[in-house]
C-alpha cells in the first residue's frame, strides 16, 4: 500500500496527483488529477504533488518531507492582470459618475 500523507495544516489526507511540465493543453488544465508544473523542469522537479481536499494546498515530497508546492506561475500572473483590468474599469465608471454630477 502506498504511504498516505496528511496536510500539515488541517490533517486531512492528501490526494496524490501527477505534475505535468511543459506546454499544457486545455484538457490538462481541466484534468483534476494533473497539476501543472510550468515549463521549467529540473532534475529536482517533483513528479507528483499532493493536494489537500480541504484547503486545496499543494505539497511536493522532498527527501520524504512535505514541502509547499506552487502551481504554474504563469497562471497566477494571468489572474493578476485580470484584477488590474477590473480596477481600471471601476475607475472609468467613477469618472463617468463624476461627469454626471457637473
Ligand atoms: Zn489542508
Amino acid at each position: 500500500m502506498a504511504k498516505v500523507y496528511k496536510c500539515p495544516k488541517c490533517s486531512k489526507i492528501l490526494q496524490k496527483k501527477r505534475i505535468e511540465y511543459g506546454l499544457s493543453s486545455p484538457e490538462m488544465q481541466d484534468d483534476e488529477n494533473i497539476i501543472l508544473g510550468g515549463c521549467c523542469i529540473t532534475d529536482e522537479s517533483p513528479k507528483f504533488a499532493y493536494q489537500c481536499f480541504n484547503c486545496e494546498k499543494l505539497f511536493a515530497l522532498d527527501k520524504g518531507e512535505l514541502i509547499p508546492f506552487e502551481e504554474d506561475e504563469e497562471i497566477a500572473e494571468e489572474d493578476e492582470i485580470e484584477k488590474i483590468d477590473n480596477d481600471i474599469e471601476t475607475l472609468e465608471i467613477l469618472d463617468l459618475l463624476d461627469d454626471e454630477l457637473f
